[in-house]
């Protein structure tokens, strides 16, 4: 069987040895006599699913007590309205920063609901580089500044968090667990599960337990986080299967040393792409600036549309697929997500070596 090397920026690969693990336990899930898609979400089986997801996603990212673990469904795009419609209050505002589309679209739905404010923005540079800290303007009465670490169509990641006086929200969609953070910093955290975390379906949130009294009880039952708080996400039926994926993926990062060695690794498959781009004496140009380039999702352009579209056939011939960038920018992106292998990555570089050389 042969495998592509999968740079899709999401869904995206999955590692090897969870897609084996679900294909053997599909028909029959621990004895019961049938697949995990199968059981009842009341049942103690999938309850220890669920359970096992929650406490190793605990564990992996060290998310304190103060703190609570939600599944949700709609994926990230339907926390950009959850945000503001459970934490945006008359009289408050919600503080954006302007970093990529994805942002933006945050932005957008958050205008729909309440008052906003553009707090620091990269739009008038093509997105090209994460606002410093110091330039972040908060406005008054801020109900939260909500931000994207890292920003899967531009190329370019939060390396440091601000530390403000308001609530900190993170779209953490394309880097959550490929590195480790202080979650404490954060008041919410979200993230569509399929880059990091499995396959989409299930959307994990992580909020500060005080912030549930916020959300009014006026709100629809399934858009209030406190309906997914007080009924361990199961208050009606759950994407089973995603979940079940999810804690799949959460025992192979605990195999593979947690999030540190991940960190590492990723790190190291981030230097090996960005120095194969910085030695190419200008043929290979990254999107995002040298501070703030994404270790998740390497954007860069070739010298003009005809190379580009012959660089992405042949490099699909060779069994490197996904590579051609988000449809609003253009040129390439590698995602080198956790699944992606160091390896993979190797393959890349000696073909993007190669294919400058045949063409000089
Ligand atoms: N935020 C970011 C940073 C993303 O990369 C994406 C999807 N690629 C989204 C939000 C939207 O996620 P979803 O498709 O799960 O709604």
């Amino acid at each position: 069987m042969k495998r592509a090397y999968n740079f899709n920026a999401g869904p995206s690969s999955l590692p090897l040895s969870v897609l084996k693990r679900a294909q053997e336990e599909l028909l029959n899930f621990q004895n019961t006599g049938m697949s995990v898609m199968e059981l009842s979400h009341r049942s103690k089986e999938y309850d220890a699913v669920h359970n096992r997801a929650q406490t190793l996603l605990r564990k992996l990212m060290n998310v304190p007590e103060t703190h609570d673990i939600l599944f949700l469904q709609g994926g990230a795009s339907l926390q950009f309205s959850m945000v503001p419609m459970n934490l945006l209050h008359e009289g408050e505002v919600g503080n954006y920063v302007l970093t990529d589309s994805w942002s933006d679209k945050a932005l957008k739905e958050a205008k729909k609901v309440g008052k906003t404010h553009v707090a620091a923005s990269s739009k008038e540079d093509r997105y090209k580089y994460i606002p410093k800290i110091d330039d972040i303007r908060l406005s008054d009465h801020a109900a939260y500044l909500h931000i994207t670490s890292n920003n899967t169509i531009a190329g370019t990641q939060w390396h440091e968090f601000p530390n403000v006086v308001t609530n900190l929200i993170a779209d953490m969609s394309s880097d959550i667990l490929s590195r480790e953070i202080d979650v404490e910093k954060f008041a919410l955290i979200y993230a569509g599960a399929q880059k990091n975390l499995g396959p989409s379906g299930v959307t994990v949130v992580i909020i500060r337990k005080d912030l549930l009294e916020k959300s009014s009880d006026s709100l629809p039952t399934m858009l209030n986080y406190k309906t997914y708080s007080e009924s361990r996400s199961l208050y009606n039926t759950p994407p089973t299967f995603a979940i079940y994926m999810l804690s799949l993926v959460l025992e192979w990062v605990e195999e593979q040393g947690g999030v540190k060695a991940i960190e590492k690794r990723n790190r190291e498959k981030a230097a090996l792409l960005y120095n194969c781009i910085d030695e190419s004496d200008g043929f290979y140009r990254a999107h995002a600036e040298k501070g703030s380039r994404s270790f998740m999702n390497v954007t860069f352009t070739l010298p003009n549309e005809e190379l580009t579209k012959k660089f992405l056939t042949e490099a699909k011939e060779r069994g490197l697929i996904g590579l051609a960038g988000h449809r609003s920018v253009g040129g390439c992106r590698a995602s080198i997500y956790n699944a992606v292998d160091y390896e993979a990555c190797e393959v890349l570089v000696d073909f993007m070596q190669k294919f400058k050389k045949n063409v000089s």
